[in-house]
Order: C-alpha cells, then structure tokens, then sequence
C-alpha cells in the first residue's frame, strides 16, 4: 500500500529478559482505583472506577536497570506522578468473563500515569474531557513487561513510590477497588481488547507534585521496579 508519508513506528515495551518487544496497540487506564486514592481527590471511595485512554505513543519505556528521562510537558506547574501496576494483554476479545480475562494476560509491569492536575482540575471543573491533563507526550512512562509464566499473577504485594528517596505512595495491591481481571472483564464490555493493550490499574493514595530534577523510583512487589527522572 502507498502511504503519503512514512507509517510510524508502532510504541513498544521491551519484554524483561529476552530481546522481544511487546507492540503497543491502546493504553486504557483505571480512574480511582483504590478508596484512599479516591477519597483524597474529593470522593467518597465508594464510586465505581473508570477509563480513559492514553495515545499509544505516549509510552516512554525504561529498560530495565536503566533511569528514563521525562521532559517536564508544557502549559502546567503541576506535573503530578501517579504509580501504577500495568497489565499487558496478549489476547482479547469482547464481553470476556473474570476467567476469560485472565487467560488473556501476557505479563506485568510498573508504570507512571503522569497527569497535568492543573489542566485535569480545570478539566474536570468545566465538563470538559480529559487529554490535556491525562494524554500528552510521555505521559505514559514504563519498565519492562515481566511475562506471567515467569512472575505468575501478582495478587497482593507492596505498590511504592520514592521521589528523590523520600516514601510518597506506599500500598498493596491487594487494595484495588477491581481486581485486575475484574477490570479487565468490565473493559471488555465497552471495547473489544486485542492483544497490545495495557490496562493502568490505577494508583493508590500520595499522589503529589515532581519538578525538574527529581528522580522517581517506583516499585511494585512480585513485579519490577521503574526509575524516572525528570528533566527541563
Ligand atoms: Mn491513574
């Protein structure tokens, strides 16, 4: 077929361990997620989650052992870290079952769904949708896929976030309000997954402010462990 420019590249996440590369298709993410979370946006905790969608392109990956670099984005001074657990999807399909959903996932990794609160709050404020706050360039940074057959199916275990050293978010997992094939179930009965989706599951409560130099070490247990440094 001819293209009147050159397709781009499709985003990709290196696979841990091996020299695979897992081709990123759609980036669904879990809004309020674990009650804490919740409750200190302004929520009772006891809502339903939620989804948005990042681009594909937004992913910035780390490979592993190594520090990425996230360029402070524009038009905010509120550039806000939010650490997550991400699921990769190696298979899909609609309307899928708690069971189904689990067959359907290809491994794990951590990742940062970095938001512009400045520009979500005005967002949410007006009625106005989320792209500017949640969807810009690099937003999505993430370690490598840990495939399940090696790591198994993460259940509980320690979600942290140190900036600069200092503890800012420190949860389980085990506190998500959906469970990961939970959320993945519900996903499915508003879109048809397919394999190269990732799912951010949300995050847990101490989300907070980073600004040019600070250094993000995320982590969560059973899992891997993402290193983000913030730069002008
Ligand atoms: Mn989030």
């Amino acid at each position: 077929m001819q293209t009147i420019f050159q397709t781009p590249q499709p985003a990709v996440v290196p696979v841990a361990g091996s020299d695979a590369h897992f081709p990123v298709r759609r980036i669904y993410c879990v809004g309020r997620n674990y009650a804490d979370h919740a409750k200190e946006m302004g929520f009772t905790g006891r809502e339903d989650p939620f989804f948005f969608c990042k681009p594909a392109d937004a992913i910035l990956h780390v490979p592993e052992g190594e520090t990425g670099e996230l360029p402070y984005p524009p038009r905010t001074s509120d550039l806000h870290y939010e650490l997550e657990l991400v699921v990769a999807l190696g298979s899909g399909g609609r309307d899928l079952s708690v069971e189904q959903a689990m067959a359907c996932i290809y491994g794990y990794a951590v990742g940062l769904d970095m938001t512009r609160r400045d520009l979500q709050g005005e967002a949410k404020k007006q009625g106005r949708p989320w792209e500017v706050g949640k969807a810009f360039d690099h937003s999505a940074p993430i370690g490598p896929i840990y495939p399940a057959e090696r790591i198994g199916h993460p259940g509980q275990g320690a979600i942290t976030l140190d900036v600069n050293g200092n503890v800012r978010q420190n949860s389980d997992i085990s506190k998500m309000i959906w469970n990961i094939a939970e959320s993945i179930s519900y996903l499915s009965g508003l879109f048809e997954l397919q394999a190269g989706d990732l799912i951010f599951t949300g995050t847990p409560e101490g989300v907070g402010p980073v600004v040019p130099g600070d250094l993000m070490v995320g982590a969560v247990e059973g899992v891997g462990q993402l290193r983000v440094k913030v730069v002008a």
